[in-house]
């Protein structure tokens, strides 16, 4: 059999070779690989008969549920493009991203897609409201459709819109051969097989979970036990109930799941790995997780554009905490000064990065393509150090960089020194504008629960800790911090009380 190409080639191969183990498992909802497969033949001839003609962009609104991969495999098998779009999304963004996207079709979820519907109205898109019965009844009048004729593995697969954290989303597209790479990069060394349960809670429409989550899965017989949202007390539950083996998560959900108490209470054994990516993951939280949960936490690092995984600790080999391990396989990675120079070991500055997993470009934007990937190398706007031994770190954003007073501060770096104060359960370091330093640094704080600290104690605890320039002067305790899809905090987002940002002019502190 040769090997897949194309990603609808990883869910045919392991049809056949497990037709009757579960790939998805829903609430109320149990879906067999060979289910999946035949499903996802006849979403193909569905989409057929709607017109979607190889090439042409389908947007997928939907929530975790496995509805969202017959479609997904359905479009690609089809040979159209899926364009994921974050539910949460309201109808002016749903609007720019299917008119950016030129998309012929939506579907969209039955419940709450109020939203969508309007911003496919704007848009001028054709759009379905998917709902569980009357989807399966239009599949079953569809005969299996075979694959779609004269399809190559560097076609388009999936336009990902980026969160936007950073300006207007702009489409990566990224090709079958970039996802079926990054896959079987990401199932070699999570060494995934038909025996694991993947916790599923990621996003879908999210890089992450629909790459190392679904697609992984998917390419080696894998369960993905899908969760809609996240919500520590029902993950516990969940990983119990279902002997979840490979936990995959951002940071913010190691951290409230280390917060429960009830954690001795629930039977985690089963796990057996522990992936981590997307923002850093405090090193507090990391030691005290593989502690308390007797599972490895691997750390990795990716951005949509890579497919999204780039670098990662590895389970073979020594796990240094605090940083994002070595490249993948037929992946490299360097750190460059501003005009593309590599610095030496040990030195920071943008990490870039070059290989199988770096997209074909954004998506009809050809000037904002050739900023970012030069020479073949994407440049990711991110600042970070390599060691003597090759190991990567992420220091933080280059756009998060605050200047006080002429010096640099990396965010993250007090934001480390926030999470070492017991109290602490969740911090993000910001800059505020300052008279005199040009920017101030700030910090928003979530306590632990029955937790108890002043600002006071907060910030002198961190002046022990990191350079008097770099430490908060303003310290913010908020009830919650603004986050993203995927559960990551937002720092640009964060607002705070605008008495604790009044400052006079002076020499200040
Ligand atoms: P936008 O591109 O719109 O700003 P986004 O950056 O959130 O949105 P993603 O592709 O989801 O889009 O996230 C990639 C970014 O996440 C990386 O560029 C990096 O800043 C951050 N990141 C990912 N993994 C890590 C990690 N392990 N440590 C630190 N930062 C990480």
């Amino acid at each position: 059999v040769p090997a897949p190409r194309r990603l609808p080639e990883l869910l045919s191969r392991t049809a056949a070779r497990h037709p009757d183990r579960p790939a998805l498992r829903a609430d109320d909802e149990e879906m067999t690989f060979a289910r999946l497969d035949d499903l996802t033949s006849r979403a193909a001839a569905w989409l057929h008969s709607l017109n979607i003609a190889p090439g042409d962009r389908v947007a997928l609104l939907l929530p975790n549920v496995p509805a969202f991969a017959v479609l997904y495999y359905g479009v690609l098998r089809a040979g159209a493009v899926v364009v994921p779009v974050n539910p949460a999304l309201k109808a002016r963004e749903v609007a720019h991203c299917l008119a950016d996207a030129g998309a012929s079709l939506l579907l969209t979820w039955h419940e709450g897609a109020d939203e969508a519907a309007r911003g496919a109205r704007w848009a001028g898109t054709r759009h379905h409201a998917v709902e569980p019965a009357s989807l399966t009844a239009a599949l079953q009048g569809h005969d299996p459709a075979g694959p779609a004729p004269g399809t190559s593995s560097d076609d388009t697969a999936v336009i990902l819109y980026t969160s936007g954290t950073t300006g207007k989303p702009k489409g990566a597209e990224l090709t079958h051969a970039n996802l079926v790479a990054n896959v079987a990069a990401a199932v070699d060394l999570m060494r995934l097989g038909p025996d694991d349960v993947v916790f599923g809670a990621l996003p879908l429409f999210h890089s992450f979970g629909q790459v190392i989550g679904l697609n992984c899965a998917v390419a080696t017989g894998a369960c993905l036990t899908l969760l809609r949202r996240f919500d520590a007390a029902r993950a516990l539950s969940l990983i119990e109930r279902e002997r979840v083996t490979v936990f995959l998560g951002v940071p913010t959900m190691y951290t409230l799941l280390l917060g429960r108490e009830d954690t001795a209470d629930h039977d985690v054994s089963s796990l057996r790995l522990c992936a981590c990516g997307g923002s850093p993951l405090p090193v507090e939280v990391l030691r005290g997780f593989e502690e308390r949960f007797g599972c490895a936490v691997l750390e990795g690092y990716g951005l949509s554009e890579s497919s999204p995984l780039a670098c990662i600790n590895r389970i073979d080999r020594e796990r240094i905490a605090g940083t994002v391990g070595t490249p993948i396989d037929g992946v490299e990675m360097r750190i460059v000064d501003r005009w593309g120079k590599e610095v030496p070991d040990g030195e920071t500055g943008e990490i870039v990065i070059r290989g199988h997993n770096v997209m074909k470009g954004y998506w009809r934007r050809p000037e904002a393509t050739a900023e970012a990937v030069r020479d073949g190398w994407l440049h990711t706007g991110d600042l970070g150090t390599r060691d003597a031994t090759g190991v990567f770190r992420v220091v933080d954003r280059i756009k998060d960089v605050i200047i006080r007073g002429g010096f640099n501060v990396y965010p993250r770096e007090v934001e480390e020194a926030l999470y070492r104060h017991p109290a602490v359960a969740e911090a993000s370091v910001l800059g505020v504008p300052h008279p005199v330093h040009g920017e101030e640094v700030a910090a928003a704080v979530v306590l632990r629960a029955g937790a108890e600290a002043t600002p006071e104690q907060i910030r002198d605890f961190v002046r022990d800790e990191v350079a008097g320039f770099k430490y908060p002067r303003v310290v913010w305790i908020a009830d919650r911090l603004p986050k993203g899809p995927t559960g990551k905090i937002l720092r640009r987002e964060i607002v705070l009380p605008p008495e604790l940002t009044a400052f006079t002019e002076g020499p200040g502190p």
